[in-house]
């Protein structure tokens, strides 16, 4: 089987045939880090970390670039409004982020450059413009692109520049309105430290050119996916596209580009208030929920966000957690070392050729539902080799998806996978085999003590038809 991907610049399907043999370079739109997170934030990089997890289960080596926008107009007016460095704004907000991806099991990237780490880059690449006749100088400092001169510009979202609205303000010193900045001079009431010397003068990158220097400093002048929203397109990755290939590069082979999250039909933004920031929903729903929320819808679909859309991804979430946690219970837990060795081929065949097609999801999950019922069956029936065979197959599946319930970060209580958890489950399973026993001689004054003295440490024991389980207290 071959991956195929919907490649938004063609408009069509193509097979994803790397530059290099058994690699993938991939470059994805990061935060501008100007406010909390809210979920419409985090999409695109849920939907990449599972075509990352996919490449990578399949046998890609796969650098991910994704950068950190830590500087542009909003970071810079929204720190003055609030009295404080725009570079300390930034940085907060940059952290808030890192924790809102860790927090939902997003692998972090290879590399994820800042900005402002990258100007010196950003004016080599526009002096090789003005020198490949594609850049000018306006007033000051001021440099555009020259739209008028890349005779492609326009071809990623298929516009001519007839019918192309301007995605900038206008500015007298621009030859054409659809010419956009690549060096800008700084405005008088901006802060001194928010410029940088350059032979183009005093001033700051536009935000189009960091992404063509940083996806050219890490990935090379040809690369296999460029990736982000939706509402990216037009104009940042067409401009981005123009700026490269004007600059003589070959950029992207593949476009790809999420959808966005609505609310009650609306794309969600600034003006739904505070209630759907990454923090607000993440003390309303336990991480893992919000990552199925998220990442089990198409990433070409609009995922549409409410209570209800949270409340089924809870109960689907807890069907497959509880199976996984009963398995183990039963069985043992079957190794992260084992699942994550489980190779694309070895995996349910219509699982795969789900994920292939475009990374569809809804049909992959359907196969993990489909393993679900079967692993279920196997609990019933006491078949422990399909038990274990299925606990394998279901975390590997769910692990694509990043949601195995035993991987970082969904496990509760001690730090994943250390020596400490380990030891913990054994000393609880000694506690709770001697309770057993007091139970099944009658000795209840014994078992209630065993039982006082695991809450006493923290640990909540519930009796099922199963057996018992055990989970520490407060954890979710
Ligand atoms: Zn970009």
């Amino acid at each position: 089987m071959t991956l195929r991907l919907y490649d938004s610049a063609s408009r069509s399907h193509r097979d994803f045939e790397p530059l290099r043999p058994g690699h993938a370079g991939i470059y994805l739109c990061g935060a501008t880090v100007q406010g909390e997170p809210h979920v419409g934030h985090l999409r695109s990089g849920i939907a990449f970390d599972v075509l990352v997890r996919w490449l990578r289960r399949s046998g890609y080596e796969v650098t991910l670039v994704r950068n950190v926008t830590d500087i542009d107009d909003k970071i810079l007016a929204k720190a003055q409004e609030a009295g404080v460095p725009w570079w300390a704004w930034a940085y907060r907000y940059e952290r808030e982020f890192t924790s809102a991806y860790e927090a939902l099991g997003v692998l972090p990237p290879t590399y994820e450059p800042r900005a402002t780490g990258h100007v010196i880059e950003m004016v080599e690449l526009v002096e090789r413009l003005i020198h490949r006749g594609h850049a000018y100088r306006g007033d000051g400092a001021n440099v555009y692109f020259d739209v008028a001169s890349f005779p492609d510009y326009g071809a990623l979202t298929r516009q001519s520049t007839q019918h192309m609205t301007s995605g900038e303000d206008e500015a007298g010193d621009k030859r054409d309105a659809h010419d956009f900045a690549l060096w800008k001079s700084p405005k008088a009431d901006e802060p001194a430290d928010a410029a940088w010397p350059s032979p183009l003068g005093r001033g700051r990158p536009g935000w189009h050119l960091e992404c063509s220097a940083m996806a050219h400093r890490y990935l090379g002048e040809t690369f296999d996916i460029h990736g982000g929203g939706i509402d990216l397109r037009f104009p940042h990755h067409e401009n981005e596209q123009a700026q490269s290939r004007a600059a003589g590069y070959g950029f992207a082979q593949l476009w790809l580009h999420n959808a966005w999250v609505t609310v009650g039909g609306e794309k969600m933004g600034k003006s739904l208030g505070n209630s759907l920031t990454t923090r607000a929903v993440l003390a309303r729903a336990e991480p893992a929920v919000l990552r199925y929320a998220l990442g089990t819808v198409h990433y070409r679909s609009t995922v549409e966000f409410s209570d209800d859309s949270l409340g089924e991804a809870a109960g689907a979430w807890k069907r497959l957690s509880g199976f996984v946690t009963r398995a183990a219970e039963r069985v043992g837990e079957v190794p992260r070392a084992e699942v994550e060795a489980v190779r694309a081929a070895q995996l349910p065949q219509a699982f795969a050729a789900a994920m292939d097609d475009d990374l569809n999801v809804s049909a992959a999950l359907a196969v993990v539902h489909e393993q679900l019922r079967h692993g279920n069956q196997a609990l019933h029936d006491g078949d422990d080799a399909v038990l274990r065979e299925s606990q394998l197959l279901l975390r590997a599946m769910l692990d694509v998806l990043g949601l195995d319930p035993f991987a970082e970060p969904w496990r509760s209580g001690t730090a994943p996978g250390s020596g400490a958890e380990q030891a913990l489950a054994e000393l609880v399973r000694a506690v709770v085999a001697q309770r057993d026993e007091a139970r099944r001689t009658k000795d209840w004054a014994l078992a209630d003590e065993l039982r006082d003295q695991l809450a006493a440490a923290g640990i909540l024991i519930e009796d099922a038809a199963d057996g018992t389980r055990w989970e520490l207290m407060g954890a979710q």
